[in-house]
């Protein structure tokens, strides 16, 4: 099988595309294409600075290394994050991969460790707080990723979520009418004017999960392939992966018109509902934006019997060390 654009033999073919494409053209494919959704959806400007959270999976590996090379023609600055939730020795793997590729990349990055600080990890506070995995880890993800990106000074968030990730969410929350969270799934999710709630962007919005893994895997990125231990497969979100996944197999491009529709008229019909319009108030305890009186990640460290405001200490002296 020869690449549609030299004599080299294709290692993927995109049938969407109509396209076989060698290692080589596969990079500069997924190059232009994140570019395109970067200047289609205003995703970055000149003089951004971007945090890039990195989990050590194959997808942030390739976020990252898209927007390294991809730098100095938009004229931004990148600093990297990870986040070690204790969860054995699959986080100590990623956290591994994740340091190798800032290193490699030469992107300035802070490690948190929910170890270092709140003093317990994932499966501890699952435990404690009694409640579902990856809800907790969610919870703490989100909020422990945009407090990076404040505390930073980062006017941008980005993070590696491809098609199949968006468009799985987009049917969750559709199937469970949960329009507040479907009308997030956009490809740039708007930050409060304070700052404290930092604008996220999705690079990766129209990238399939094959070219991102086959990116990563032709350019040598570290990166760890396992599944977390964690997840439990009967959730409804995975049901709804392989749905995607076999009717894409049948009509090759559907998922992306999807995405397309979702963006050019659904998320209009919401917004004139009125259904994007968060009200966001203050954590009366850490002061980030928060849609209750105690923001979700201060409950959360309150109900394990930690104090809020040394956990956020901790996380400020481990970002200092960076800077
Ligand atoms: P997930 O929620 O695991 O599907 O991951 C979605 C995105 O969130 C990834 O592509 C990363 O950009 C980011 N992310 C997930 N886990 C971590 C982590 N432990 N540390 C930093 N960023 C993460
Ligand atoms: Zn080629
Ligand atoms: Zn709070």
């Amino acid at each position: 099988m020869r690449c549609s654009f030299c004599n080299a033999s294709a290692i993927i073919s995109l049938r969407y595309a109509k396209l076989r494409l060698c290692p080589e053209h596969l990079s500069s494919y997924l190059e232009r294409k994140v570019l395109r959704t970067i200047n289609r959806y205003g995703l970055i400007k000149r003089n951004d600075k971007v945090l890039i959270a990195v989990s050590g999976g194959k997808d942030s590996a390739t976020l990252a290394h898209i927007l390294y090379r991809l730098k100095d023609h938009l004229g931004i600055k990148l600093v990297g994050m990870h986040i070690n939730l204790g969860i054995g020795e699959y986080s100590i793997k990623l956290e591994r991969a994740s340091r190798e590729l800032f290193e490699r990349l030469a992107i300035p990055y802070v490690i948190l460790s929910l170890k270092d600080i709140a003093d317990v990890t994932l499966p501890d506070i699952v435990r404690m707080a009694k409640r579902a995995a990856c809800s907790v880890c969610g919870l703490i993800k989100r909020y422990l990723m945009n407090i990076t990106a404040y505390m930073l000074n980062a006017n941008k968030l980005a993070t590696g979520h491809v098609l199949e990730d968006i468009v799985q969410f987009i049917i969750k929350e559709f199937l469970t009418a949960d329009f507040d969270r479907l009308s997030k799934l956009k490809p740039l999710l708007e930050g409060t004017p304070d700052g404290r709630l930092v604008t996220k962007i999705r690079p990766l919005y129209e990238v399939r999960e094959k070219e991102s893994l086959t990116y990563a895997i032709v350019n040598n990125l570290p990166f760890v392939y396992d599944t977390c231990p964690l997840i439990d497969e009967r959730m409804m979100v995975f049901k709804i992966r392989r749905l995607i996944d076999n009717l894409e197999l049948e009509h090759p491009g559907l998922s992306i018109y999807f995405l397309r529709k979702y963006n050019s008229s659904f998320i209009k019909y919401l917004e004139n509902l009125g259904m994007n319009k968060t009200k966001f108030s203050t954590c009366n305890i850490c002061g980030m934006p928060s849609t209750s009186h105690t923001c979700g990640f201060c409950r959360l460290i309150l109900r394990i019997g930690k104090d809020p405001l040394d956990v956020l200490a901790r996380v400020r002296s481990q970002i200092e060390t960076m800077t």
